[in-house]
């Protein structure tokens, strides 16, 4: 049976890259996304044409009821055997001062409570095999000063999320993994204010540039394959040396 994954934030950026790698490898999914229908539909139609069977739901990861949707189209599918958990913001990049509460809370909603309600979902539909990947990032132990401070603590967050889920689960056979992506072309720096970014801050990447999301898909796609049967609980850095 073809493996059914849940992607969320599957709409751009890593998430599109992941389910169009995913495709390719046979995995029928289920794409979360918040608000762009567009660029939802525009995957959905790749995916499609790779031969998979796919739905785009527009799920916002804060709200139980739309998550709880979210998991039962992809059941719809068939057994769901795979979680990314992905859909994140940041906020305008600035110092710690400037930050605002309504900023700060929106980081910790989609990208640490929407990551806990999806993950349960999984985990109380997923049977042995299955397998979860956060998306976390490499500011969780870099901590991102004078940009989003508060962003690498949610993410820091989402990593003692891999560490705890992956030992309470695994004795059901369900492995949880990370991965944190360095800086990533994709639009989320423009949304934080900075669509320059990736170009801007080349120079501190050890390997002189910034990645592309399918090279963040690519770890992924590996965490969720069988190949990865006994990594359970790690965080698996894609930073260029970051
Ligand atoms: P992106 O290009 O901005 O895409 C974000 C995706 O998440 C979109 O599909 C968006 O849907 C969706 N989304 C946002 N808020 C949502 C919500 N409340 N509910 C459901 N979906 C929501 O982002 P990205 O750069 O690919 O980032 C993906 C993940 O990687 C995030 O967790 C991010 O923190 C992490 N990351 C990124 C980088 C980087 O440099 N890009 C580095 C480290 C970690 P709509 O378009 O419909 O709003």
């Amino acid at each position: 049976m073809a493996p059914v994954t849940v992607i969320t934030g599957g709409s751009r950026g890593i998430g599109a890259a992941t389910a169009r790698r995913l495709a390719r490898a046979g995995h029928h999914l289920a794409l979360g996304y918040r608000r762009d229908h567009l660029a939802a539909d525009a995957v959905l139609a790749e995916l499609r044409a790779a031969g998979v069977h796919a739905v785009a739901v527009p799920a916002d990861t804060r709200d139980p009821d739309q998550v709880a949707a979210l998991f039962a189209a992809a059941a719809d599918l068939g057994p769901v055997t795979g979680l990314v958990n992905n859909a994140g913001v940041t906020s305008p990049i600035g110092p710690f001062t400037e930050l605002r509460p309504d900023d700060l809370r929106e980081v910790v909603d989609v990208n640490l409570v929407g990551y806990v309600l999806c993950a349960q979902q999984a985990a109380r539909l997923m049977t042995d095999g299955a397998a979860i990947v956060n998306v976390s990032s490499v500011a969780a132990t870099l901590g991102s000063p004078g940009e989003y401070v508060h962003y690498a603590a949610v993410k820091a967050g989402t990593d003692a999320l891999t560490v705890g889920l992956a030992k309470e689960l695994a004795p059901r056979g369900i492995r949880v993994n990370g991965v944190a992506p360095g800086i990533i072309r994709t639009d989320i720096h423009a949304l934080s204010g900075q669509p320059d970014r990736p170009e801007r801050v080349a120079g501190r990447i050890p390997l002189g540039r910034p990645g592309e999301p399918d090279e963040v898909a690519a770890a992924i796609a590996w965490l969720l394959s069988p190949d990865a049967s006994y990594t359970a609980g790690a965080v698996l850095r894609v930073g260029g040396g970051l």
